[in-house]
């Protein structure tokens, strides 16, 4: 099955693609892994943000995997199909699985994982445990936008940062 290229965030898109950069570099701060998501619904109402909570040693606590759960727990099944995902970095297979599984809506991310890849490759480090097969493998009938070249470098610098590169 081929599914289409993802087109690009619009300028509702981008702002809440801001919160979710805002979250990811929260989560940073923190101690955490550079990534923040939102759950929005039909109306454009953040129902539910989240942002990457491993540091205490569970690597599978991502923000989407987070909102897929509240959705399947507080949404119905029309609520789920029109609500969008934002998220500061596209979703790894496992949660590009959940999102499909509860039947989200579309989903909108600021970098590709194929971006991330290559940074993290060009920096020198090993790739992670699971293969970083886009959304549109995992999950093909799941509308999908991005990346947001207005917040790609940023993503990127939180990402060095974490690693502790000099990206200059
Ligand atoms: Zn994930």
């Amino acid at each position: 099955m081929t599914a289409a290229a993802p087109d690009s965030p619009d300028a509702r898109d981008h702002a809440f693609l801001r919160v979710c950069v805002d979250l990811a570099r929260e989560a940073l701060d923190a101690g955490d892994e550079p990534f923040g998501s939102l759950l929005v619904d039909a109306e454009g109402t953040i129902l539910r943000s989240d942002r990457n909570r491993v540091r205490g040693g569970d690597a599978t606590q991502h923000p989407e995997l987070a909102l897929a759960r509240w959705a399947a727990e507080h949404l119905d099944a029309e609520q789920r199909r029109t609500s969008v995902v934002y998220t500061s970095g596209e979703h790894c297979p496992m949660c590009s699985a959940a999102h499909a599984w509860v039947g989200l809506g579309r989903i909108v991310y600021a970098a590709s994982s194929a971006q991330l890849v290559g940074w993290r490759a060009g920096w020198g480090v090993p790739p992670g445990p699971v293969a970083p097969l886009p959304i549109a493998t995992v999950a093909p009938g799941t509308p999908v936008s991005g990346p947001d070249p207005a917040l790609v470098d940023e993503v990127r610098a939180l990402h060095a940062r974490l690693l502790g590169v000099d990206d200059h």
